[in-house]
């Protein structure tokens, strides 16, 4: 099977009523990044950070996936998908995904603050002050917040390398390092973008799709579906996409 790898940010959830965090109305609006989604702010004021992702934590488990969601997840009849994500939420999984990659961690997990590998699946439970893990430090969001590294990176840049279709959806690909997995995708292979708003300075080799993630990712299945679709890949062209009947959520 070909390998589609399908990179996601916020703006894939936006159509399931998760806001995003740059658009306007978005979380940054009401929240200081820097208190919410820093290290520093961890350090500062724990209880604030456990505040506001245990309510993160209760408004995704409140939403549904989207079309979107569902046709990827569908995908997998006629693809190897390899979905790689910076959302916290898990909204690909439910949809059905099997194949996903968490960038900057899942609301549903804990972790202990002093062993990056004890993680805890939480699923809708609070953290509170003073849980503590095993070792005895106090229980955090398995969350990857500004300041502390990427440890999912290299397994993503080694997926989006061996990638025959690259498909980005909904980021800002303002926030690295994840933005600059788009810069692994094999040369010659196709990459498309799907966001009503795309970036600006993208390569003009990008083909977009500016739509949300629902519509446009059905327009690009369809487009996968039934253009020809051929990757070079140095030592001549090879075709892309089998013959595979419409795809349904
Ligand atoms: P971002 O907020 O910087 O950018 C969102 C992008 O989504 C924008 O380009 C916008 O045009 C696009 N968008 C808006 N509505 C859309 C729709 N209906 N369909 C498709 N695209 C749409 O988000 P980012 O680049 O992902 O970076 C923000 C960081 O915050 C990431 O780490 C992200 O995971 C995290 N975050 C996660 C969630 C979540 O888990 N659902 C929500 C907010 C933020």
């Amino acid at each position: 099977m070909k390998k589609i790898v399908v990179l996601t940010g916020a703006g894939m959830s936006a159509e399931s009523g998760i806001r995003t965090f740059r658009d306007s109305n978005g979380l940054w609006e009401e929240f200081d990044v820097m208190e919410v989604a820093s290290i520093e702010g961890w350090y500062k004021n724990p209880g604030l950070m456990l505040r506001f992702y245990n309510e993160r934590r209760k408004q995704i488990l409140a939403c549904e996936p989207n079309m979107g969601h569902l046709l990827l997840a569908r995908l997998e009849t006629n693809f190897e998908v390899h979905i790689i994500t910076q959302n916290i939420d898990n909204l690909h999984e439910r949809a059905g995904s099997t194949n996903v990659l968490h960038l900057h961690g899942e609301l549903i997990k804990a972790r202990s603050s002093v062993d990056p590998l004890l993680i805890y699946t939480i699923g809708n439970k609070e953290i509170q002050l003073g849980e503590k893990c095993e070792k005895g430090s106090q229980l955090r969001p398995f969350i990857v917040w500004f300041g502390e590294e990427v440890p999912a990176m290299e397994a993503a840049i080694q997926t989006v390398e061996s990638a025959d279709i690259l498909c980005i959806i909904g980021t800002s690909l303002n926030v690295y390092p994840a933005a600059g997995l788009l810069h692994y995708a094999p040369y010659g292979s196709p990459v498309w973008l799907i966001d009503p708003n795309p970036p600006s300075g993208l390569s003009k080799s990008i083909h977009v799709i500016a739509k949300g993630a629902g519509e446009g990712v059905e327009e690009f299945i369809e487009r996968v579906r039934t253009e020809k679709m051929r990757r070079n890949d140095g030592d001549g062209e090879t075709d892309i996409c089998m013959e595979f009947g419409k795809i349904n959520p």
